[in-house]
């Protein structure tokens, strides 16, 4: 598994949006694709993702364990993304695995320099497998905590269903990006138009 190994999109904007966006929608991923995540967005190195990418033969029981957790976190957060675009109320069983990965995560926060700011980082304590979902949890905690005024948001193509967060100043972002569904929207817009005025 390289760097370079399938383009991962990550345009969520936040590590819980892209965890959402970028593993199978029916939450069965597998290990493999569970690592290429976990290496896209370097919550762990290449070194790090080649020796989980044997856990499955070594410890079958921990891997095993692991890719549950994980699985059931991504099935809480469609869930719980979906209801609060529905502005939905949230069932405290829908949240559950996440607070599942944040009890058992032991670490603390930790003002860091990020992108010339300084941010709260969650520094996670690298016992056991858990803190590899450590900081998604807590991404999507954040999310949730934000409520109503979180600038959530998802795809206006249907097809597509991607989640981002909107940083535009209007919050009126309506697209995943504009060069894979925008841009299409675009031109299927201007063709109809086109086809009209001829008709
Ligand atoms: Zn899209």
């Amino acid at each position: 598994m390289s760097e370079s190994s399938p383009s991962r999109n990550l345009i969520g904007g936040r590590l819980a949006l892209d965890f959402a966006n970028e593993l199978s929608s029916s939450s069965e991923f597998s290990w493999e694709e569970l690592l290429r995540f976990l290496l896209a967005t370097r919550i762990i190195s290449s070194e790090r993702s080649a020796q989980l990418l044997a856990l499955p033969q070594n410890d079958p029981r921990s891997a095993g364990t692991l890719l549950g957790k994980a699985q059931r976190l991504h099935a809480s957060l469609h869930l719980t993304f979906r209801a609060l675009l529905g502005k939905e109320t949230l069932l405290r069983d829908w949240v559950e695995p996440i607070n599942e990965v944040l009890r058992v995560t032991e670490g603390h926060d930790e003002i860091l320099p990020q992108n010339g700011k300084w941010g709260l980082e969650f520094v996670a304590r690298e016992g056991g497998l858990d803190w590899l979902l450590a900081a998604i949890a807590r991404s999507a905690a954040e999310l949730i905590a934000e409520g109503a005024s979180a600038r959530l948001g998802v795809c206006s193509n249907p097809d597509c269903g991607l989640f981002f967060y909107d940083t535009s100043r209007t919050r009126r972002r309506r697209w995943c990006s504009m060069s894979r569904c925008g841009n299409r929207h675009k031109v299927r817009a201007f063709s109809r138009r086109h086809s009209a005025g001829r008709r």
